[in-house]
């Protein structure tokens, strides 16, 4: 049996985990995580027999205790000892946003292997996570779909010459306003940005795939995982979701992995690593699906995709800059304290007038994260 610890349990990658985790005898699930939804939370604790979770939001904290006789962790300090006392073999963190990096330092830091659905940990602090991970041995299994499949893609050239893979194609949906023109999307509501074609997803990624920097983020994050140039890194619009994600070889040929877009799959790869468990899902039928299309990305239409690659070709801060205003202006969003354009307008002013320094420790990030927070706020509040 290995231990699991699942973070972030009541969202969306985390209800499918424990889906996952019922059906599973190999994992023995230890503790789980969230931030206010705790009556879900306590369910899900007594659900799997979990006697010790963590509830980030204080008030809410306080209301779990006096409802539950397990043990409700809260404070500076939590987060450490839940993942600590629990001696898991295996980590799942399916926090959103920059608030999950602290998880990604803290399971990598004790050399526990780690499932990450966290993209946001390796795009604000991907260059000391990765050098964590190989400083204690922990292995870092990606859960998002696209970084999931290059992650077997690539495995399956191990054995080559080093430049066999020339190039890495990670498809994007194109999100629900694909095809529209810039101007078309000046009045677009909450409701509709998230309403996303393929994926159920939560909030803050639905948002993000329709503006297309959930891809961006995306970049960012194979260039940290597999140390792969930007130059070599391609984005294409494939609205199916098919095809999750290409290499592309030295002697021409190309490599897919292909498959009905469902989360379970990626989410089952990185908790059974390096088993492949059956999942009760449709194979795959080419000859119903008929067809699977392609466009390029409207950089003029979608900004935020080429505001990613900026901030990530310039290194440094520039990335955890991005991803904080990117927080900070998708939450107004959502909200309705700006327009759907201007998340990406509110993005590029706290870049143009961040100071971007080198990264050398996670204090460094903690800083950045919090200026550009504060810059994107003022901005936002010349807005009103
Ligand atoms: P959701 O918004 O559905 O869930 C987020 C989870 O994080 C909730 O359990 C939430 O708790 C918890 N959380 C939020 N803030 C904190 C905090 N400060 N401390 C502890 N827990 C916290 O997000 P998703 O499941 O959609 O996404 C999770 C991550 O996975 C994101 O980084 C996303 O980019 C990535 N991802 C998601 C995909 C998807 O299909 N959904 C696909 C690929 C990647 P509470 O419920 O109490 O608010
Ligand atoms: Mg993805």
């Amino acid at each position: 049996m290995r231990k699991l610890v699942i973070l972030g349990s009541t969202g969306s990658i985390g209800t499918q985990a424990l889906e996952l985790v019922a059906g599973a005898d190999d994992l023995e699930l230890v503790a789980l995580s969230a931030d206010r939804r705790w009556e879900q939370l306590i369910a899900q604790a007594d659900e799997h027999r979990v006697r010790r979770v963590l509830i980030a939001d204080p008030e809410s904290a306080e209301k779990a205790r006096a409802a539950w006789d397990g043990e409700v962790l809260n404070g500076p300090e939590a987060l450490a000892e839940l993942i600590l006392g629990a001696e898991p073999d295996l980590v799942l963190n399916a926090i959103v946003g920059s608030a999950g990096l602290a998880a990604t330092v803290i399971t990598l830091s004790e050399g526990v292997d780690l499932a990450l659905a966290n993209k946001e940990s390796l795009v604000v602090g991907g260059d000391l996570v990765i050098e964590l991970a190989a400083a204690t041995g922990a292995r870092l299994i990606p859960v998002d779909s696209e970084h999931s499949a290059l992650d077997q893609l690539i495995a399956s050239e191990s054995g080559q010459m080093p430049g066999t893979v020339e190039r890495l194609t990670l498809t994007a949906s194109g999100g629900p306003f694909r095809g529209r023109s810039r101007s078309e999307l000046a009045s677009v509501t909450v409701e509709e940005a998230l309403n996303h074609p393929t994926w159920q997803m939560g909030g803050k990624i639905s948002i993000d795939s329709a503006t297309l920097m959930n891809k961006g983020l995306e970049v960012i994050e194979a260039h940290q995982l597999f140390g792969t140039a930007y130059d070599q890194l391609e984005v294409v619009i494939h609205p199916q979701s098919i095809i999750h994600s290409m290499i592309s070889l030295a002697d021409g040929s190309s490599l897919a992995h292909l498959g009905y877009p469902d989360m379970k799959v990626p989410i089952a790869y990185a908790l059974h690593y390096p088993r492949r468990v059956k999942l009760a899902l449709e194979p795959l039928d080419l000859a119903q699906l008929g067809s699977l299309t392609f466009e390029a990305v409207d950089e003029e239409a979608f900004p935020c995709l080429g505001l990613a690659l900026a901030a990530g070709r310039e290194g440094g801060t520039a990335p955890c800059v991005l991803n904080a205003a990117n927080e900070v202006a998708v939450a107004a969003f959502l909200d309705h304290r700006c327009s759907f354009l201007q998340i990406s307008e509110l993005i590029a002013a706290t870049l143009d007038d961040a100071r971007i320094e080198q990264t050398y420790s996670f204090d460094t990030l903690i800083a950045a994260d919090r200026a550009a927070r504060q810059a994107t706020s003022e901005h936002l509040a010349a807005l009103a």
